[in-house]
């Protein structure tokens, strides 16, 4: 752990992960087919210093680093 995590604790932030886009052609090549292969962007916190991750944060803690 890094020395001012130890001192002043985590300074968390927040990370998403966008989905993963890919454009696929269709079989007459004229059209572009938009797939996205996680329907569900990832989201966690993770520390400015140490790069500790938070990876199910509680309401509380996300309240703290929203003010
Ligand atoms: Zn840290």
């Amino acid at each position: 752990m890094n020395i001012f995590c130890r001192l002043f604790g985590h300074t968390w932030w927040h990370q998403t992960e966008n989905p993963k886009v890919a454009w696929n052609t269709t079989k007459n090549l004229s059209e572009l087919a938009l797939t996205t292969e996680q329907p569900e962007p990832r989201f966690w916190l993770e520390c400015r210093r140490c790069g500790e991750r938070n990876e199910n944060p509680t309401r509380d803690e996300i309240k703290r680093i929203n003010c």
